[in-house]
């Protein structure tokens, strides 16, 4: 009973749960409501087409403290995955914007479009192209810190606070209201809040590196998100499609090596 653990929820945080909780040592039974895997991490067919809204960018796919753990749950090192250079792009009037992932290319684009918003175009490439949040991220639980895991995180930090200062109460669609250049204040607002991905009240500090981590850092994985979801069941030891959906799916533990 002691090394025994129930998971409700077989999307990609119940799943990557259970599967080092085995490594673990753990007697894991994940409870899913669902008839397959991966949660948020859906797609689903209709005439024809595949809709498979999630996982534009698995954060870590090519570096990074995540990319580890991709790894070890047989995402990343086993699938291809396709980079994008750019977010999206947008059609106005007889004007086409790309909104690229590099912040030069990105200043170059916005200042084609408006040199009165100059001063602002700066100030955004600043934030977007600076230094990333995800350079404090760590797979260590905050619990197991030790004296040099909070230094490297306090070194990672210290170049942002100065921009959690500036917009710690500001949010990109804010922000992006000040440009004088209609297609600016859309197109800016369409890097975080796009049509078909609205992202409501979204912190402008969080955008922070963005292009860097965020889209040259995380990729598409070819076959959609849904993939990650089967990829992780497998690794696990979850078969779903064996298991009429609400029932339980149970697995001893693992004899791989405990993960330290
Ligand atoms: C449109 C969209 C785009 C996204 N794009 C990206 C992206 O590009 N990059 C990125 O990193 N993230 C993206 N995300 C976010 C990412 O998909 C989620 O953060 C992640 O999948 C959440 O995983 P989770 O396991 O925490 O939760 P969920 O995926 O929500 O999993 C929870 C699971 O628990 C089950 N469940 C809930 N209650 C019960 C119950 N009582 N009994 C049994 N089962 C239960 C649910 O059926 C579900 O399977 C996107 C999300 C959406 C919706």
């Amino acid at each position: 009973m002691e090394n025994t653990m129930l998971i409700v929820g077989a999307g990609i945080a119940g799943l990557s749960t259970g599967y080092y909780a085995r490594l673990n040592g753990f007697d894991v039974t994940i409870f899913e409501s669902n008839s397959v895997p991966g949660g948020l991490c859906a797609a689903w067919s209709r005439k024809g087409y595949t809709f498979d809204l999630s996982m534009h960018m698995l954060t870590g796919s090519k570096s990074g403290a995540f990319n580890r753990m991709w790894r070890e749950l047989g995402i990343v090192g086993t699938r291809e995955f396709c980079y994008h250079t750019a977010l999206s792009t947008i059609e106005w009037k007889d004007r086409t914007l790309s909104l690229s992932a590099d912040a030069a290319q990105l200043r170059k684009e916005l200042l084609s479009l408006s040199a009165e918003d100059a001063p602002l175009i700066e100030e955004l490439i600043k934030l977007y192209g600076g230094p990333s949040m995800m350079n404090a991220a760590s797979l260590k639980a905050p619990e197991l810190y030790n004296l040099a895991d909070l230094l490297k995180m306090g070194v990672a930090f210290l170049p942002l606070i100065k921009f959690f200062r500036k917009y710690g109460a500001t949010t990109i669609q804010e922000f992006a209201q000040r440009f004088r250049h209609p297609l600016l204040r859309d197109a800016v607002r369409f890097l975080i809040d796009g049509p078909g991905w609205p992202m409501y009240r979204y912190p402008m500090a969080a955008l922070a590196g963005f292009g860097e981590a965020a889209v040259f850092g995380a990729g598409t994985p070819v076959g959609g998100g849904l993939v990650l979801g089967w990829v992780c069941a497998g690794a696990v030891g979850v078969f779903f499609g064996c298991y009429p959906a609400r029932r339980a799916a149970r697995m001893a533990p693992s004899e791989a090596l405990r993960y330290e």
